[in-house]
């Protein structure tokens, strides 16, 4: 294996970029980003470079500097399509670049609703320049509305109440969160937010997002109208995949993958937001949208790659993220999907301060805390060891 070429030049990308250095490959490694910016954090940008706190030059991702990679960099190049049998990745204005192994790290992008393209002030947030517009238009002093109660629109509004910004959210669910930490806890993320002056509209779907020239107000289903002179759309993201369409490449909720991010076309990989791939400690195909699988994941697939089929190890992960709203830290292992029971074992909701468990049968399968690090980072290596509920249990009542 003489040259390697990586799609997406973000955090999947740059880990597995420098486990192959580390790893001791020495060919040709190909960057392909379509962004024009070195690979730079995501986190901070709903958080603390929305409300000013961190310069933008503290986001670089890379260690060293990109010069001590020794790469073939494309940034600001698209790619557009893939060669499975000429083992080249297309670019955009016409250009091409072979590879004997692919990383594809091409992550996902931000949902937008539909036929607002013309309207000033509609916002989504998932790039580097998506956040300073956000930010510029915060000076402004406007009257904010967030679409979607998931945690980056959360986090945009917290960012927004924290610069003093009248803030409405507006989430088509009753229940926030459901899908990510389930219905229950949802309710303490609410709670939060309330306690600091966000307001909400639960159970409220949009019908329409109206204005001249700028947005002017959002009006809801049940005909109420919100008056908004800044939108945030956080309606979700989807995987980066329509560059790989008509490829051959097996697609689903992503890049399908085997349990070692090895996709159906040999010596082709994925990782991060962009990959679903057989998790083992689940025994089930999934997809992360999450900072430390991005990193993990990236790592692992570098490593296998070079390992080669047949010796590459299974990537297996406890999904983990974290959110900063106000001053708390949530954190959540596992997967909330399919728990049956929800328990705090530690803490209270009303304290803004706890930690949960979740269960599946007879075992623990996730965990959420508010600002309990600790107690977190334990449960999350039982989930992954596949501990039972009673010892999770047991964990709690010892702490
Ligand atoms: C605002 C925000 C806040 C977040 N906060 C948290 C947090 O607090 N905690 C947490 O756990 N996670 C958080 N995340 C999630 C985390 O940042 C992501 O999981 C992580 O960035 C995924 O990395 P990735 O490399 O897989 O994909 P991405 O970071 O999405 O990078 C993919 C890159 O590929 C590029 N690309 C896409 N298509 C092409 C193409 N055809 N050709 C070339 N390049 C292409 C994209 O432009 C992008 O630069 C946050 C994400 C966002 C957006």
């Amino acid at each position: 294996m003489r040259s390697i070429a990586v799609v997406g030049a973000s955090l999947a990308g740059l880990r597995a970029v420098e486990t192959l250095r580390e790893e001791g490959f020495t060919g040709r490694i190909s960057l392909i980003g379509d962004e024009p910016h070195e690979p730079y954090d995501r986190p901070p940008l709903s958080k603390q470079i929305l409300t000013g706190q961190v310069p933008t030059a503290n986001l670089a991702l890379s260690k060293d500097g990109l010069s001590s990679l020794d790469l073939d960099l494309h940034l600001g190049r698209r790619a557009v399509g893939l060669d499975l049998r000429q083992r080249t990745v297309e670019l955009d204005r016409g250009s091409e670049v072979g590879f004997d192994a692919l990383l594809i790290a091409t992550g996902a992008r931000a949902r937008r609703v539909r036929g607002v393209e013309d309207l000033d002030g509609v916002h989504v947030l998932r790039t580097l320049d998506d956040a300073l517009a956000v930010r510029a238009a915060f000076g402004s002093k406007p009257k904010v509305v967030v679409l979607g109660a998931g945690f980056i629109g959360l986090e945009v509004a917290a960012s927004a109440r924290a610069l003093g910004l009248e803030v409405t959210v507006i989430e088509a669910t009753p229940q926030p969160l459901s899908h990510a930490i389930g219905p229950t806890m949802g309710g303490a993320c609410v709670a939060l937010h309330r306690d600091h002056g966000t307001r909400f509209e639960l159970g409220k779907p949009v019908d329409a997002i109206e204005g001249h020239g700028s947005v002017e107000r959002v009006r809801l289903a049940d005909g109420t109208a919100i008056d908004a002179d800044l939108v945030v759309m956080g309606i979700g993201a989807s995987p980066a995949t329509d560059w790989l369409e008509g490829s051959g490449l097996t697609l689903g909720n992503g890049v399908v993958c085997d349990a070692t991010c090895a996709t159906s076309a040999p010596g082709i990989y994925a990782a991060g937001d962009v990959a679903e791939w057989h998790n083992p400690v689940f025994d089930r195909p999934m997809r992360v949208e999450h900072w430390t699988n991005a990193t993990q994941q990236g790592m692992a697939a570098a490593r296998a790659m070079l390992a080669g089929p047949g010796r590459a190890a299974p990537f297996s992960s406890v999904p983990y993220f974290w959110s900063d709203q106000f001053s708390a830290r949530i954190q959540f292992a596992g997967v909330a999907r399919d728990a049956t029971e929800v328990r705090i074992t530690g803490g209270s909701v009303e304290e803004r301060r706890f930690v949960a468990i979740y269960r599946h049968g007879a075992r623990v399968v996730a965990a959420l805390g508010f600002d309990s690090p600790r107690m977190l980072m334990k449960y999350r290596a039982l989930i992954m060891r596949g501990a039972s509920w009673d010892d999770a249990l047991a964990l709690g009542a010892a702490a």
